[in-house]
């Protein structure tokens, strides 16, 4: 389906069901979050029923947003009309155990994503990787619907759009984003309030979590690569959302063109790693073949340790990736 068919269809799914649950990804980043509270408030001022549900905890800079509150951590056990995923390539994505979903096998499901490694496995999807975030794709939806776009839509859209795009600097920035971030500011959203919940609001923990991952850094242009170890996490009182961003200060450096962060996963048998990359070089290709995914500059995956083998894996999919480009 062409993807400007899919809203309406979208709409009039939406239209025949009353009672939503939208979730999103394990480890949720400002997307998954901003999107989903944003979908909540549009489904709301539709005069719908809706929970939200994440596996895994809400990071600290974003429990300020409109509705975090209302956030919960388990599915709910009575099935809904219909479950909403954002930018989940699969139910297992979520960080709830499959299992989980058993009880929801006959509900309509509904797949809202941006990533090039989108998968359709909903009764309906809407996958435009063109969009900056899902944040972006909420708000078209909005606009189509009608709805009031409130003050805490704009808000929690806003936050979206704001870190997926890096700030407004990674290459799905064009000139219809600043649109959208000036529609979403002339709808309410304080673009100063919210950088400086998101930017400015860190714990100290995670400085001391990145003075540990730069001990470690290595750099081999065109690539440039560090690691946290469980010992590193524990010695920083780190939590793992610390760990988050740690990336873009590799991808930062002159002459890298990709970059690998890698951070021990609890029980230390395995890795969770960061991907990015500069330019052409496509890093969810790379995340693809360990059974990851996201977007061409930007992707992750999880990797089974010891380090060494883990590094030896990546690196080796990273340097070929670099030589075809
Ligand atoms: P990050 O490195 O910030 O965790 O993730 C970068 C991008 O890759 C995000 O868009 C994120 O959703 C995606 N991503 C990270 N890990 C995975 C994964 O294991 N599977 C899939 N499908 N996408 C991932």
């Amino acid at each position: 389906m062409n993807p400007s068919d899919s809203i309406p269809t979208l709409l009039s799914l939406i239209a025949d069901r009353d009672h939503f649950l939208v979730t999103s990804h394990a480890r949720p980043d400002g997307d998954a979050i901003g999107s989903a509270l944003g979908l909540m408030h549009l489904l709301e001022g539709l005069g719908k029923q809706v929970e939200v549900a994440f596996a895994d905890p809400i990071p600290v800079i974003y429990l300020a947003l409109p509705g975090a509150n209302r956030i919960t951590h388990t599915l709910p056990t009575n099935p809904p009309d219909a479950l909403i995923f954002l930018e989940c390539d699969r139910f297992e994505r979520t960080g709830f155990p499959i299992e989980a979903f058993d009880h929801l096998a006959a509900t309509f499901t509904i797949n809202i994503d941006h990533h090039l490694s989108g998968r359709r496995f909903a009764s309906f999807n809407w996958i435009d990787p063109h969009c900056c975030a899902v944040g972006s794709m909420v708000y078209d939806l909005a606009v189509a619907s009608s709805v009031n776009i409130t003050p805490a839509m704009a808000t929690c859209l806003y936050t979206a759009v704001l870190t997926d795009t890096g700030s407004f600097t990674y290459p799905s920035t064009v000139a219809s984003t600043f649109a959208l971030a000036e529609h979403l500011v002339q709808r309410g959203a304080d673009a100063n309030r919210i950088a400086q919940q998101v930017y400015f609001s860190n714990p100290a923990s995670k400085f001391h979590l990145l003075g540990a991952a730069l001990r470690n850094l290595h750099v081999e242009a065109p690539l440039a690569w560090a690691w946290i170890t469980l010992d590193d996490m524990a010695a920083s009182n780190a939590t793992v959302e610390d760990s988050e961003g740690i990336v873009n200060y590799l991808i930062g450096i002159v002459g890298v063109e990709a970059a690998a962060f890698l951070r021990e996963a609890p029980g230390g048998t395995h890795f969770r790693a960061s991907l990015r990359s500069k330019n052409t070089v496509d890093v969810a290709s790379v995340a693809e073949l360990f059974n990851g995914g996201g977007h061409r500059n930007a992707s992750g995956c999880t990797l089974t340790g010891p380090l060494p083998e883990a590094l030896d894996r990546i690196l080796t999919q990273l340097r070929h990736q670099t030589l075809l480009t």
